[in-house]
């Protein structure tokens, strides 16, 4: 297909390449021009504007947070204005439920299809074709979509035809995965203070009870205190947190243990933790219990 793809951070870049692998005809555009090169290297077109990524059949966003997607989305240059009838903006980025809602009513009204399709898994899967896809939208845009979907992704999920449904289902899965890496900082600190090899507990836990990728990578992080160079940023983390919260709010769902793992971020920020990644929240809990970081 035609495509456009807009975001070449350290998800877009992989799923970008994915996409050109699998035969696709693509034109890039990042705010940061220098992050085109190696995909133009791999066959890409650049685009000088965004407009110039809105010519195809779908363009794809793959950014940082809701500012960039509405200022992508919404600005003088932006896609709104510029896809052709009938095309798709699929929108992968994590954003908030009611940011989807605005774009889903936006492109209806301009004629042109939306689709959300926020994903799981991390760079590597992303450069791996890996990632596990989330999507909903009207049923013509998803089938239409899903060569692209399938050069990203391992496997793709629908939640039926609303697109903010797509977006609420990756928020809540990233708020259970802040929820463990917290547990497991918790747990690990527990043990470790008393003296218990951590690999040898991650090993033990992910062995029996808990085999779950996610006990899996965080506790392994976790244990080796991997925070930098980050995968996925604390600030996304907090984000990600904060969108939960404010759908709770308005679908009236208390979280209580997302409003504490807010506040632990916030620690987290206030303390350094602007550049490390997420999973160095499961260090709060050794350091609040006095365990020094090793020697490196
Ligand atoms: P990143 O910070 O590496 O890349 C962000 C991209 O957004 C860059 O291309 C940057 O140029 C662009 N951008 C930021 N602000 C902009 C603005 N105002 N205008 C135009 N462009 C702007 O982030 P990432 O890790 O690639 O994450 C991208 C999205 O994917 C985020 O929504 C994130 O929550 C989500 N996500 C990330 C991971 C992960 O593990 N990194 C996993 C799943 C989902």
């Amino acid at each position: 297909m035609k495509v456009g793809f807009i975001g070449l951070g350290k998800m877009g870049s992989g799923m970008a390449a994915n996409l050109l692998k699998a035969g696709h005809e693509v034109t890039v555009y990042n705010r940061t021009a220098a992050r085109m090169a190696p995909l133009v290297d791999q066959g890409a077109k650049r685009a000088t504007r965004p407009a110039e990524a809105c010519r195809g059949e779908a363009v794809i966003t793959m950014l940082a947070d809701d500012n960039a997607v509405s200022a992508m989305a919404f600005g003088a240059e932006g896609i709104i204005g510029n896809l052709g009838k009938g095309a798709v903006h699929i929108s992968m980025s994590t954003i908030s439920v009611a940011l989807s809602g605005r774009l889903a009513a936006a492109h209806a009204e301009a004629g042109q299809r939306f689709l959300a399709a926020p994903v799981f898994g991390r760079p590597d899967a992303a450069a791996a074709g890996k990632l596990f896809i989330a999507s909903a939208g009207s049923p013509d845009g998803v089938s239409d979509c899903m060569p692209l979907l399938e050069a990203m992704g391992q496997k793709v999920f629908v939640f039926g035809s609303e697109p903010p449904k797509a977006n609420l289902v990756k928020l809540s899965g990233n708020f259970l995965i802040a929820s463990v890496i917290e547990s497991l900082g918790e747990a690990m600190a527990l043990v470790g203070k008393a003296g218990v090899d951590l690999s040898a507990y991650v090993d033990f836990l992910t062995a029996t009870l808990f085999g779950a990728p996610v006990y899996n990578t965080y506790g392994k992080l976790i244990a080796e205190r991997k925070f930098e160079p980050a995968g996925f940023a604390a600030p996304l983390g907090l984000k990600d947190i904060r969108l939960a919260m404010e759908a709770a709010d308005s679908l009236r769902a208390p979280m209580p243990v997302a409003s504490l793992i807010h506040d632990r971020f916030l620690a987290l920020l206030a303390q350094g933790g602007e550049s490390l990644d997420w999973s160095a929240l499961g260090q709060m809990a050794a350091k609040e219990a006095g365990m020094a970081a090793p020697e490196k």
